[in-house]
């Protein structure tokens, strides 16, 4: 990679060092660092110019403001970022008065949205550790018996601030007066060396919040870093703690995971570290029993094709995903439910649609906006079959009848012997062009996948295009703003 020369170089060119002992992973306190703008390799033309705007808005008006975490992060990389955060000193109340199109989010992790058309900028009041009990038992911070964060309200300093984020290279801050970045984790460094390093002890930190673990997949499989020892030591152990996260927040986390464009990265890490199984326990026990059927393959297959598509900047979709993720222990239970209830094809494939989505709703609530289509996307599988006369044609006009013939196609690639069928379709459909229809149900298919973003960028092809949530609004279980929640369906609150 370019960057990284260019990068060595301006690491090693000097930079300020006010403290020279390095943060080791398991202890809080370290030195502040800062990286001056000729010593980096961030061009100042690539930062955004709203976040830019809310920085300084900021401190005209007295308050430290800054940019920080995975901005900071993917500009050294030379990725464009997927949004810009923003950290200040100023409480999320102070914040709210400076901007008019602003509002409050969250409660127990509070923060403030800045809205520039379909851009908002999320601003976070710099916090501080739990250490001291009042911090811990009340309105402002909580901690469960367990230790997991349940109020994370604390507010601190700078310094503090640092050392409450998860990775170290999450932690660098990048100072709009002086163009400069402040270190106080090695965040710095440890970009240099490609590593994911827990600031703190990991497993204490894991169990503050255990959705900090899939982001160490997801960082490590995103920017290629290697998941440093001491971090990654605590995962196996501790990833059934992932049980005690919302479903809501999981499904979020899920479509992060799968859909940041390293989605085959980040399944073999998941399974690696046990994560896989912590979020779908369902496909996780078909791929260990697969029953004949090329599981784990469609699954793989299923994430290629994803990636495939987000580096042709082609729209994703949950729903297709979770289809496929979901489809073999569907048709696990239906087999069982044909023979040994002898119910009918179709009756069999609603209940046992029924039994796995609802099982899979526990660990990651699909809202009913995906769950339905998946349902249309199986049963589909049995009508793909029956194509004679007009039929065909017939089944082509479905909204979904794209996404089952990927589907479809995905199997048979993956080695189920379905005699050619997905061949057959793909040549009827060169001989038979419904332009039209296909346009349409294009754009209806890919209307299902709107993201709920909180903000639009033109994506390049490392970032997810429609993860649709924001970690910060989700640190804590059940952490969900307002603008997020209120139209949300999901099939477990059904
Ligand atoms: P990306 O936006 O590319 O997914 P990111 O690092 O910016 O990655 P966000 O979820 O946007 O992740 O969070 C912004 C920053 O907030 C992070 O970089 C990190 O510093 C901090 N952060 C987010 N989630 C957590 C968490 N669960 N625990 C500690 N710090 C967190
Ligand atoms: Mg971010």
């Amino acid at each position: 990679m370019k960057f990284f020369s260019k990068f060595a170089r301006k690491l090693f060119g000097g930079s300020s060092t006010e403290h020279a002992a390095p943060a080791t992973a398991d202890s809080r306190t370290s030195a502040k660092r800062v990286i001056p703008h000729d010593q980096h390799n961030i061009d100042r033309h690539r930062l955004d110019d709203n976040a830019s705007k809310v920085v300084y808005r900021l401190t005209d008006s007295g308050h430290e403001g800054y940019l920080v975490g995975g901005c900071v992060r993917d500009l050294l990389m030379d990725l464009r970022p997927k949004d810009f955060d923003v950290a200040t000193s100023a409480s999320p109340e102070e914040a709210h008065e400076l901007f008019r199109r602003s509002r409050l989010i969250g409660r127990r992790f509070k923060l403030l949205h800045v809205r520039f058309g379909r851009e908002i900028i999320e601003v976070a009041t710099f916090r501080a550790s739990h250490d001291q009990p009042e911090n811990d038992s009340g309105e402002k911070g909580r901690q469960s018996a367990a230790g997991m964060i349940l109020r994370d309200n604390v507010y601190g300093t700078l310094a503090e601030d640092a050392l409450r984020r998860d990775f170290t290279v999450n932690s660098l801050y990048y100072d709009l007066n002086d163009h400069s970045i402040i270190d106080f984790a090695n965040g710095y460094e440890d970009m240099h060396k490609r590593t994911i390093r827990m600031i703190g002890d990991p497993g204490d930190r894991y169990r503050e919040d255990p959705v900090r673990m899939l982001r160490a997949a997801r960082f490590a499989a995103k920017l290629e870093f290697k998941i440093e020892p001491a971090t990654a030591a605590p995962i196996n152990e501790l990833a059934p703690l992932l049980r005690n996260i919302a479903p809501a927040r999981l499904f979020d986390e899920s479509l992060k995971l799968f859909q940041s464009g390293h989605a085959e990265r980040v399944y073999h890490l998941m399974q690696q570290y046990d994560l896989f199984e912590q979020l779908f326990p369902g496909p996780a026990a078909a791929i260990r029993n697969p029953q004949g059927y090329p599981v784990e393959e469609l699954i793989l297959n299923a994430f290629r094709n994803t990636d495939r598509r987000l580096r042709q900047r082609k729209s994703v979709t949950p729903a297709f995903l979770y289809a496929a993720l979901l489809w073999y222990p569907m048709q696990q239970r239906m087999n069982q439910l044909l023979e040994d209830e002898q119910m009918p094809p179709l009756q069999a494939l609603h209940e046992a649609a029924n039994e796995i989505i609802g099982k899979q709703v526990r660990s990651t609530a699909i809202p009913r906006r995906f769950s339905t289509p998946i349902r249309e996307i199986w049963e589909m599988q049995l009508r793909l079959p029956r194509h004679h006369g007009k039929r065909a044609e017939r089944l082509t006009e479905h909204p979904r009848f794209r996404a089952s013939y990927d589907l479809l196609l995905l199997r048979e690639n993956s080695g189920e012997a379905l005699d050619g069928l997905s061949t057959w379709w793909t040549e009827y459909q060169k001989e038979n062009p419904v332009q039209r229809v296909y346009t349409e149900h294009r754009r209806d298919h890919d209307r299902d996948d709107k993201p709920r973003r909180r903000r639009r960028r033109t994506g390049d092809n490392n970032q997810g295009n429609n993860t649709g949530g924001h970690s910060n609004e989700h640190r804590n279980q059940d952490e969900r703003g307002p603008r997020r929640n209120s139209n949300r369906r999901s099939e477990s609150k059904d």
